[in-house]
């Protein structure tokens, strides 16, 4: 086996054996290399401690010192350098809380989680491969290094990251290992917010997010996403609908696509036929998608009533479903304000089904704002086809009506928002005398309706003889009064 190191990983490598230390090329970036992917980043671990390796390195960061991982820059790239190591239990986010360092490379490969992750490489040495982690790549399986219970016990996030990332390399987890997940599920629930959702949402925005299926499968989702078994044990008797809640969640999450986190580049295409993301603002559509998906019904179990037919009705789910979204979204996952906002917009507006006629679409746009459309129609898409074919021609033809008119609307330049009208608040405060305030925000808001309904008057001076008319007729009623 044969690894092409990139010439920086080399030159820390070379740096560190001439001074009489071993150094490796380390876990992820191994992995991936050998499954054919580009690794995002390059680790090393060596047998110098943490001061040797300052001493070695013009440009080097102490990230986390104690624990033996010091950074070490290259030109813009930084590469994480940490001394072989025997780990205490883990407590924090990141690190175990005592460490202990060894000479004995064999002894850190054995403290890393599956057997995928424990192997090392360099140029003198070729693979080190201990635990048979190229075997179990060629199986496509995920081992615990090691006795799985004892692994699991040591540091229970292990048990997510096992699925995580099987979502990731559609790899399927060893009965042993799979068996202690299961045996030890509850543990999770000691684990901090922070390193579950890092996991938990690569393994939403992976190429099988359906691994979330084998989450709630072996109780894991119990602890760490209860809300998501109660949707995969709430059946929609319904002609619209196939499957449970949580079934037709898990469709819907699988139908946004179009962009790939797991892939960054051509190669990675390649390696898992699947599209690269283009851009950081792509990839933040994407994520914001899929949690969407992930949260849209999650109100409808608490929903649920059933008609003299047996029909099951969930009226009203949306607005439940973004209450949910919102505090896990803020108070589990620790997402972002802006992360927090589209997704809950998504997920209350994802049954928006307005009447097909541009005034009243204008009029949704001024109320949801034009950015989120654009992601709305790719939420609503995913909702039908995972859905039952009841319909569903009709349903598709809606859509596209719906997405053709809103796009007639932009081209057009029609106003859709206070900021595109033709006049402001000042406007009317200079002209009209008026003193700011409430008045200015009615009769702005009654020009912004007046426009919605037909674009062709939003013209200045159109608009201010209207205002000026508003105006009269406020204060005439006030003098009737
Ligand atoms: P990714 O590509 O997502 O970064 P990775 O394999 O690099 O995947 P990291 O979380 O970056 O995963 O960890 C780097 C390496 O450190 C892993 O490959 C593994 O060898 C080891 N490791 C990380 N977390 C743990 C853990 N909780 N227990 C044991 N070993 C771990
Ligand atoms: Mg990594």
């Amino acid at each position: 086996m044969h690894i092409d190191l990139p010439k920086d990983v080399k030159i820390i490598i070379g740096t560190l054996e001439n001074a009489g230390f071993e150094a490796y090329a380390v876990g992820g970036c191994v992995r991936d290399f050998i499954l054919g992917r580009v690794p995002k980043d390059w680790d090393i671990t060596t047998s110098a401690k943490p001061l040797e390796v300052k001493s070695l390195f013009r440009r080097t960061v102490d990230t986390g010192l104690k624990h033996g991982t010091i950074t070490v820059l290259l030109g813009k790239e930084a590469y994480e350098v940490t001394t072989y190591r025997i780990d205490g239990t883990y407590e924090d986010s990141r690190h175990p809380s005592s460490v202990t360092f060894t000479p004995n490379l064999s002894e850190d490969l054995r403290r890393r989680d599956f057997t995928i992750n424990a192997m090392a490489y360099n140029d003198r040495e070729g693979l080190v491969d201990d635990f048979s982690g190229m075997e179990d790549i060629r199986l496509g399986i995920i081992r615990a290094v090691g006795n799985p219970e004892e692994r699991f016990h040591e540091d229970a996030l292990r048990i997510l990251r096992a699925f995580r990332f099987a979502a990731q390399l559609g790899f399927r987890i060893e009965e042993e290992t799979e068996k202690a997940a299961r045996d030890l599920r509850e543990t999770l629930g000691n684990i901090s917010a922070e390193r579950i959702r890092d996991e938990f949402t690569k393994l939403l925005l992976s190429p099988h997010p359906e691994t979330l299926r084998s989450l709630y499968q072996c109780g894991i989702s119990a602890v760490i996403l209860p809300e998501f078994d109660r949707c995969m044990e709430t059946d929609q008797k319904n002609p619209h609908h196939a499957y449970s809640v949580g079934e037709h969640t898990i469709r819907a999450i699988q139908n946004i696509r179009e962009i790939d986190v797991a892939g960054e580049s051509p190669e990675n295409r390649e390696a898992y036929g699947t599209i690269p993301s283009e851009s950081e603002e792509d990839r933040k559509r994407f994520r914001y998608l899929r949690l969407a998906m992930l949260f849209h019904d999650m109100g409808k179990p608490a929903c649920l009533t059933t008609d003299d037919e047996g029909i099951d009705h969930f009226y009203r789910h949306p607005d439940l479903s973004e209450r949910m979204a919102r505090t896990i979204l803020k108070e589990r996952l620790k997402e972002d304000n802006k992360t927090v906002d589209v997704v809950c917009s998504l997920v209350r507006y994802h049954d928006l089904k307005p009447k097909l006629d541009p005034g009243n679409i204008r009029k949704q746009i001024s109320k949801i704002g034009k950015e989120l459309f654009p992601l709305l129609f790719q939420v609503q898409r995913a909702d039908i086809l995972a859905q039952s074919d009841y319909q569903r021609e009709e349903k598709l033809q809606y859509q596209d009506r719906f997405e053709e008119i809103y796009r007639q609307i932009l081209e057009e330049g029609d106003c859709v928002s206070m900021q595109e009208l033709a006049i402001n608040g000042n406007d009317l405060i200079r002209d009209l005398n008026l003193k700011g305030g409430k008045e200015v925000g009615r009769i702005l808001n009654e020009l912004l309706d007046m426009v919605l309904g037909d674009p062709s008057l939003n013209e200045r001076g159109f608009l201010l003889s209207k205002a000026q008319e508003m105006c009269g007729s406020a204060d005439r009623k006030e003098e009737g009064s």
